[in-house]
């Protein structure tokens, strides 16, 4: 899958992309990562930008004429104009990103991560003319209800949450499978990658279907627990290291409720 951003701060994403699950996925080639300077596609001595908006008010707005053009050098072929849309291709979306946007969830994320190329557009300053979200973007996209300075911090968040659920980018395939906002948060001993606490345990019995009426709620992941097992006088639930895994996944399921009824009651 390729990533390509579009900012005037191209050295914003030196680092981001050099650790963890990224670095992995991009050194195994399931990730490919493109910073494009905007300033590239502008034409001036000064290589503007933005402009002030119509209808007068505070800030500047970034111009539609770099941003088209930046996105049509990354595709390869116009988008066209008013008289002549090009069709575009559904496996590439164009994502502005944008505090006015739909807001981005894990389902976002799942959808995202069956495409083969997404163009984020980062904003600045007061935004972005409208008439890339009109005609060039395929979607505008907020990361949540509060204003940032820019759009780079919002596109690297929704590259982390994607590229994770690329086959093959997390160790454990499970892992995504079975944690806060899956559908199928299931809660079975071992079925996390946790290493059990006990040798015993050795034998996980793999991953137990809710059977509760809960099972079709978004869930928050279950709380975990590691060694040691006393911290500062603080334990860990007794369940966890008795190693009887229906006990567990029992626990895990009941925990993972209430975790998400007092963290989350809106998504109960
Ligand atoms: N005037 C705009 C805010 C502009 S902030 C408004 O009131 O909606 C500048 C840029 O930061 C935006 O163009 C966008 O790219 C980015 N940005 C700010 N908050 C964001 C959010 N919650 N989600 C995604 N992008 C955001």
């Amino acid at each position: 899958m390729r990533f390509d951003l579009i900012t005037i701060f191209p050295e914003f994403f030196a680092g981001p992309f050099d650790h963890g699950i990224l670095r992995r996925a991009r050194e195994a080639r399931l990730v490919e990562v493109n910073v494009q300077d905007l300033r590239v596609f502008t034409k001036d001595r000064h290589r503007t930008v933005d402009d002030r908006p119509f209808g007068g008010g505070e800030g500047m707005v970034l111009k539609p004429e770099p941003l088209f053009e930046a996105v049509e050098s990354l595709l390869g072929q116009s988008v066209g104009d008013v008289r002549q849309q090009t069709a575009r291709d559904p496996r590439t979306a164009i994502v502005l990103m944008s505090a006015a946007g739909r807001v981005f969830t894990q389902e976002t994320a799942r959808r995202y991560a069956q495409l083969e190329r997404i163009i984020f557009i980062c904003g600045r300053y007061e935004g972005v003319d409208e008439r890339v979200a009109e005609h060039l973007a395929t979607e505008e996209i907020s990361i949540g209800n509060f204003v940032l300075s820019g759009g780079e911090l919002p596109a690297m968040l929704v590259i982390d949450a994607v590229a994770r659920l690329i086959p093959g980018a997390l160790g454990n395939e499970a892992s995504s499978q079975n944690e806060s906002f899956s559908e199928s948060l299931t809660c079975g001993a071992g079925g996390t990658g946790a290493a059990p606490l006990q040798a015993k345990t050795a034998d996980p019995p793999g991953r137990m279907k809710l059977e509760s009426p809960i099972t079709n709620h978004v869930l928050l992941d279950f709380p975990h627990y590691t060694r040691p097992a006393e911290y500062r006088g603080w334990g860990v639930p007794e369940v966890l290291i008795g190693g009887n895994h229906a006990e567990v996944a029992k626990w895990r399921r009941a925990a993972a409720l209430e975790k998400t009824k007092r963290n989350r009651p809106d998504l109960i």
